[in-house]
């Protein structure tokens, strides 16, 4: 079955759905993501009073603390949340095999829900791994 992503991709047309994207592509190149995203990493949140949060979700939240623009990104804070946060500490991230393109689930939405999505996102997953060899085949200058 061809979704209506395919039929652009096949047809020459812009899809602009980042994440399925930026999936096809991760799954072309064979890279693997330890993280489900920058948050703590190459990106932060900040609070009206200066104070630094692994993302805007966290905001606030003592979990996702990283320092504050005065004093600057706290490294051990940091480091302990990169460590911490690694999909191979996450259980049962550790024995899934979607965990290199998932990277573990956002971090926000597990800390405060749990694994609530991984049936879903195992699902899309698979899909794209279908697309892919679909889309490598028809149209290999896609990923180019
Ligand atoms: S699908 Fe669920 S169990 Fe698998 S890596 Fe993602 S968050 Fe972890």
């Amino acid at each position: 079955m061809r979704t209506i992503i395919e039929q652009h991709v096949i047809s020459g047309k812009r899809f602009p759905f980042l994440n399925m994207v930026n999936a096809l592509k991760e799954i072309a190149k064979g890279t693997h993501r330890p993280y489900p995203c920058g948050a703590g990493a190459g990106y932060m949140g900040v609070s009206a009073d200066g104070a630094l949060s692994a993302c805007h979700r966290f905001v606030n939240e003592p979990a996702g603390h990283m320092g504050d623009l005065v004093n600057g990104i706290n490294p051990t804070l940091q480091n302990g949340w990169l460590s911490s946060r690694h999909v191979h500490q996450q259980e049962p991230c550790h024995q899934c095999w979607a965990r290199y393109l998932c990277g573990g689930g956002c971090h926000h939405e597990v800390l405060e829900k749990g694994r609530t999505a991984c049936d879903y996102i195992r699902g899309w997953l698979h899909y794209t791994m279908q697309a892919h060899e679909r889309i490598s085949r028809l149209v290999p200058d896609w990923y180019r």
